[in-house]
């Protein structure tokens, strides 16, 4: 047996690692030059203080993000050299992720929650949900299997949490300030089960600020400013070269051929970056065509539009008195508020977005982010594909989950890769994916819905945007009849909120005129 894990690679081995981020003018090193080795069966604990580079660290040992420079290896394999596919059966079967805020599914119950991440390994449903059992009860919640989120205390989500980073038998546990959010006495039970987990065979990678709670590992690795500071007991550093025969035991493909396969998985996202943007472009040239066919042609136009939902109100910052002056745009969510609650409107989505790179491994999508309410989809008339829209339990906790259009799910992930349950990154934050949602198509205005990323306006307002005012309230109103009544009351109600025209309120109808 000795020798047997003598010829073995390490688990881990990530050798003079860096991540950068450009933040304007300066360069942050958020990790520089880290070497590590993390042998099976350990139990390590990183600890530096807030901003030290915990996070991304464990992000790139998740292969949730790619270090800018230097190697990381997982039982041999040299990470940037895998297909898609390879990196994403390694992620599913390697990594079980734990986070400070749980984040668990608020409708799905302890069970389900559990059983999730195992919907994407293909297991089939009763096994899943039997395994799910299963673990809560080594848990210590059998009795808790049917209860919501909601229903149970921070301790028992955190184990609930657990649970689901070991539904697929993770090797490898990597817990990101798991008692963050928890009372003492919670937190050393979850510190307990973490030990138990490790003595059963589990590795855990546990990251804290905490000296109390590292005490809890057999190594603590300090890090700060991106540097490793101490390593209490570093694994034997192999020579690389001489770790360098072992078989790969789960590819045989040779260097030349995985960097032709690279090549060819980037040409074929640029080339599909290139359709979708034509697409688009066609989509907004053939408006305009139609528009010079004649009737036959617009009446296609008009269900087109109508088909976006003709009873629709968007209130913007800005307007006619304003634009020149320069004078700072202000609406707020407060606004939205008021005008839900006037006669004939059924439902107000307030909008903030930008645009953003959303990451999945080695995967990269530049989309529109946009923070919203639970009741964007009514107002927008949109359905799931997938999964779930996040509710109004996931705006009080400002949920760490997002929901993508097709677009992001086509370029993100790949065939018979289950979106959601997986974890991806974005502006240096780790969101759960929780729902897909249906193709949509370009809109008349040249947007193309499909990449749109949404996630609660409170997540968005203290990760992604700041507090500051919103991009749009877009107002469902009852009936198409009701439109011009129900945009002067909108248009009085906000001039008496602002006291001045600082905001435009456009509705579909005109956009059919
Ligand atoms: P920790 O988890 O230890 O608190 P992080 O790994 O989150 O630290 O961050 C390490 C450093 O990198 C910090 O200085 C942080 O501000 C910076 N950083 C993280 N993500 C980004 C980003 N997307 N852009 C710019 N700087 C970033
Ligand atoms: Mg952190």
């Amino acid at each position: 047996m000795a020798s047997d894990t003598a010829k073995q690679p390490p688990l881990i081995q990530i050798d003079r690692v860096s991540r950068h981020y450009q933040a304007g003018d300066t360069l942050v090193k958020a990790l520089d030059e880290v070497s590590l080795t993390i042998e099976r069966g350990e139990f390590v604990a990183v600890m530096g203080q807030s901003g030290s580079g915990k996070s991304t660290l464990m992000n790139i040992l998740g292969c949730l993000d790619t270090p800018t420079s230097g190697t990381f290896r997982v039982n041999g394999h040299d990470v940037s050299a895998m297909t898609p596919d390879q990196l994403a059966a390694l992620r599913l079967k390697t990594f079980g992720f734990v986070f400070q805020r749980y984040q668990l599914l608020a409708p799905l119950t302890a069970r389900e929650n559990v059983a999730l991440p195992a919907t994407y390994a293909h297991v089939p449903v009763e096994q899943r949900l039997n395994r799910a059992e299963q673990l809560l009860d080594k848990l210590g919640l059998g009795d808790r299997a049917d209860h919501k989120p909601g229903e149970l205390s921070g301790g028992q989500q955190q184990r609930v949490s657990i649970a689901r980073a070991m539904i697929n038998g993770a090797e490898v546990i990597l817990a990101d300030e798991p008692t963050g959010a928890l009372d003492s006495q919670s937190g050393k039970q979850v510190l307990a089960l973490l030990q138990q987990l490790n003595r059963e065979g589990s590795t855990v990678i546990l990251i804290t600020h905490d000296a109390h709670v590292a005490e809890h590992a057999d190594r603590q690795i300090h890090i700060s400013d991106g540097r490793i500071q101490s390593d209490s007991a570093p694994a034997p550093t192999l020579d690389i070269a001489a770790s360098e025969p072992a078989p790969p035991a789960f590819t045989s493909v040779g260097f030349a051929e995985a960097v032709s396969t690279a090549l060819k998985a980037l040409r074929f996202n640029w080339f599909r970056t290139a359709l979708t943007l034509l697409g688009i472009v066609i989509g907004v040239g053939a408006v305009v065509a139609m528009m010079a066919i004649g009737e036959g042609g617009k009446q296609q136009v008009l269900d087109r539009i109508e088909s976006m939902g003709t009873n629709l109100l968007l209130l913007r910052p800005g307007g006619g008195n304003t634009r020149s002056s320069g004078e700072m745009a202000t609406l707020t969510v407060q606004d939205g508020e008021a005008v839900s609650q006037l006669p004939g409107v059924s439902y107000v989505a307030p909008e903030r977005n930008s645009r953003a790179t959303i990451r999945f491994g080695n995967r990269d999508y530049n989309g529109r982010i946009q923070g919203t309410t639970p009741d964007y989809i009514h107002v927008r008339d949109w359905g799931m594909a997938r999964g779930v829209f996040f509710t109004e339990q996931d705006m009080d906790s400002m949920a760490p989950v997002i929901v993508i259009g097709q677009t992001v799910a086509e370029e993100l992930f790949t065939q018979g890769e289950d979106p959601v349950g997986q974890y991806v990154f974005l502006k240096s934050a780790v969101y759960q994916v929780i729902g897909v949602l249906e193709a949509k198509g370009a809109t008349s205005g040249g947007s193309d819905m499909d990449e749109m990323m949404l996630i609660p306006l409170s997540t968005g307002r203290v990760r992604v945007f700041g507090r500051d005012h919103l991009s749009t309230i877009t107002i469902k109103v009852e009936s198409t009849d009701r439109l011009d009544e129900v945009q002067a009351a909108v248009e009085s109600l906000m001039l008496q909120r602002h006291g001045r025209e600082d905001f435009m309120v456009r509705n579909t109808a005109s956009l059919i005129e």
